[in-house]
Formats: structure tokens, C-alpha cells, sequence
């Protein structure tokens, strides 16, 4: 019945181009309404990756957002910018008539929480169970938004402050969280130290879609929030996480598709060349810190210019520079120089 429905919406809407990306036959439907005059601009990109599982890609800058329909009704994993959530919820109407229950936060970071208020409050609690007799008929009134503890944390000492609507209702501080939804199973795992400290992938096991956060994206190189508790280490260690759960993609038959945190569709393949890509670009700098050299050293020695073309930049938040020092300092850190040498100064984060 949900899948029917769900058909129906998808023909309905505005279908644009049908492409394939790694073996899985996808729908790019575009969402047309328009709310916001600030955000008319932005055209939500909606990708039908695998059963009923999208993704839906908006801003440049804005994190990449998923969502599992079903007849219990709508999880969105990550809601990018608050004024975009307008947007988002015009491409849930196109796909069911169900309220969004659930939100997943894969981090703190606010192009992947902005829209948690507007979306939480657009949807519904699921009315089941001891929810009501519990805590009253307020738990109906808007949607349950998922994130480690670690997130929550981060977000609660944030600053500006985040106000308590926009903050996640239920936390998990263990490494797993498993939950049964549209009756299939969605699985979160905790990537310790990684982007930050509070990073969770979401694995939607029926459909075969993985949902990274910015534990990988196609478009930059990873963005190491060490005042968020980011470390080198725990990104490469996430990375190679998701080429465990991953199965690859043939000709045939699908294999596991991969939403980024930011970029395109990608599949387990794309996530081996970041991961190696992310692995000699450590490695180098790690040997070069065993040298004895200094940050200037290291950055004369451009080891990353093989990769920059593709994911360099020399302007924004986050700089080829800010990555190779990061790196710098975390293996200066755990590999200290010999007598002589200096390390760079620790500098502030964006
Ligand atoms: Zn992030």
C-alpha cells in the first residue's frame, strides 16, 4: 500500500530526467514551490536511490538529506539550513501523505541540523505503545529527533544557543542504535572521533542505502573539526567502517549506495578512492613529521597536490592548508619531532 502510493506521488511530480547511478535505477524529480523568496533560488534535487529511500540534494553547502518513506510515515536523516526546510517538506508531499516521526542528526554541525525545528514541529510523534500515557498528549505534537549524545552535547553548549525545539529528543551514547521503521531496519553506528566526536552513519539495511553524514563526501577533502573532537585518525577509521558495511556494485545488480554528507550519489567504490586518497595523504605527512619537519617543510612539499584538483581549495572554511596543518599537528601529537624542531601553532576552528 505504501509502495503504491508512493508511486503515484513520484508519477505526479515534476519527473525531469530518469539516470542511473551505480546500478541503481534513480528518479530525479525536481520540487517547484516555492516559499521563501531568499530561497527560491535553491532547487531540491530528489533521487530515488533504492526502495523507498531518496535523497535530496539543495544548496551548494547545504548537506545532502535522506529520506525513508513507508506507511508509518517519514524519517528524514539530516535537514540542512532552517530556510530550506520549506523545501524539504514540499519534496515529502510529493512523495506520501505521512508526517514525518522520525529526524536523525548525523552530527551537530548546523547544515545538517538548521531545519530540525520547522521539520520536527511539521511532523508527529507516533502515537503508539505508552508514548501518550507516559508523558501526555504533547508527545504527539511533533517528531523525535535521533543523535549520539556526543551531538546533543555539542549542540546544548553551542553558541549562539540552539533553541530546545531544535534539539534531539532521544540520544544513544553506546556504539549502535538499531530501530524498526516502515517495518525494515534502520541501524545507526557511532564513528568515534572522527568529522567530530558525535558522528553516526545511518544504514537502511532493506533498501541497501547508507547514509554517511560528512564522514565522506565527494566534494572536499574531510573536514577535521578537531574543536568539535575531530581526529584524522577516526575519520580513516570511519571511512574504512563504511567499506565493512558496504557491499560492492556490478553490472547486474546493485550493490550498496552511499549518500555523502555533501556531493553526489556514490557507491562503495567512490569511498575506497577518498579513503586511500585520505590514507597516503596522512601517511605523508606522518613521514614527514618522523623527519623532523617543520609545517612550512611539509607544505613546500605539497603532499597532497596529486589530489588538489579534485578537492583543493585555496578559499572558504575549510582550506587545503587547514587540512594538511590539521594533520600536521594530530601526528606531531601522537609522533613527536625530534629535539630541534617546532610545531605549528595550534590555530582556531571555523
Ligand atoms: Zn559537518
Amino acid at each position: 500500500m505504501g509502495r503504491l502510493v508512493d508511486r503515484r506521488a513520484i508519477r505526479s511530480a515534476s519527473v525531469v530526467a530518469a539516470i542511473v547511478v551505480g546500478g541503481a535505477a534513480a528518479l530525479v524529480t525536481r520540487a517547484t514551490a516555492q516559499q521563501n523568496q531568499n530561497v527560491n533560488a535553491v532547487q531540491m534535487d530528489v533521487q530515488q536511490v533504492s526502495g523507498n529511500v531518496y535523497m535530496v540534494a539543495g544548496a551548494e553547502g547545504n548537506g545532502n538529506t535522506t529520506l525513508f518513506t513507508g506507511p508509518e510515515g517519514v524519517l528524514v536523516v539530516d535537514t540542512q539550513a532552517a530556510p530550506l526546510s520549506g523545501k524539504i517538506l514540499d519534496v515529502v508531499r510529493t512523495l506520501t501523505d505521512q508526517p514525518i516521526r522520525w529526524i536523525v542528526n548525523t552530527h551537530m554541525h548546523g547544515d545538517h541540523v538548521g531545519g530540525n525545528e520547522p521539520l520536527a514541529k511539521a511532523g508527529r510523534t507516533r502515537a503508539g505503545g505508552n508514548v501518550v500515557g507516559d508523558i501526555g498528549q504533547a508527545a504527539t505534537s511533533t517528531a523525535r529527533i535521533i543523535a549520539h549524545e556526543n551531538a546533543l552535547n555539542r549542540l546544548v553548549m553551542a553558541d549562539p544557543p540552539v533553541p530546545p525545539a531544535a534539539l534531539p529528543t532521544d540520544t544513544f551514547f553506546n556504539e549502535q542504535r538499531d530501530m524498526l521503521f516502515n517495518g525494515e531496519a534502520v541501524q545507526m553506528f557511532h564513528q568515534p572521533k572522527a568529522h567530530t566526536d558525535g558522528d553516526i552513519i545511518v544504514l537502511f539495511r532493506h533498501a541497501d542505502v547508507l547514509s554517511t553524514g560528512d564522514l565522506f563526501t565527494t566534494v572536499m577533502y574531510p573536514f577535521i573539526d578537531e574543536a568539535n573532537g575531530g581526529t584524522i585518525d577516526g575519520y580513516i577509521k570511519a571511512l574504512n567502517n563504511i567499506i565493512a558495511i558496504t557491499v560492492p556494485s556490478n553490472v547486474n545488480e546493485g550493490g550498496t549506495m552511499v549518500i555523502p554528507g555533501h556531493g553526489r550519489l556514490s557507491d562503495e567504490q567512490d569511498v575506497i578512492e577518498y579513503r586511500d586518497m585520505v590514507t597516503i595523504v596522512r601517511d605523508r605527512i606522518k613521514e614527514y613529521v618522523k623527519r623532523g619537519m617543520t609545517i612550512e617543510q611539509v607544505k613546500a612539499k605539497k603532499p597532497t597536490l596529486d589530489f588538489d584538483a579534485r578537492y583543493g581549495s585555496d578559499t572558504g572554511f575549510w582550506t587545503t592548508s587547514k587540512f594538511i596543518e590539521v594533520i600536521y599537528r594530530q601526528m606531531a601529537a601522537a609522533n613527536p619531532p625530534p629535539k630541534g624542531t617546532k610545531p605549528a601553532p595550534r590555530k582556531g576552528n571555523e
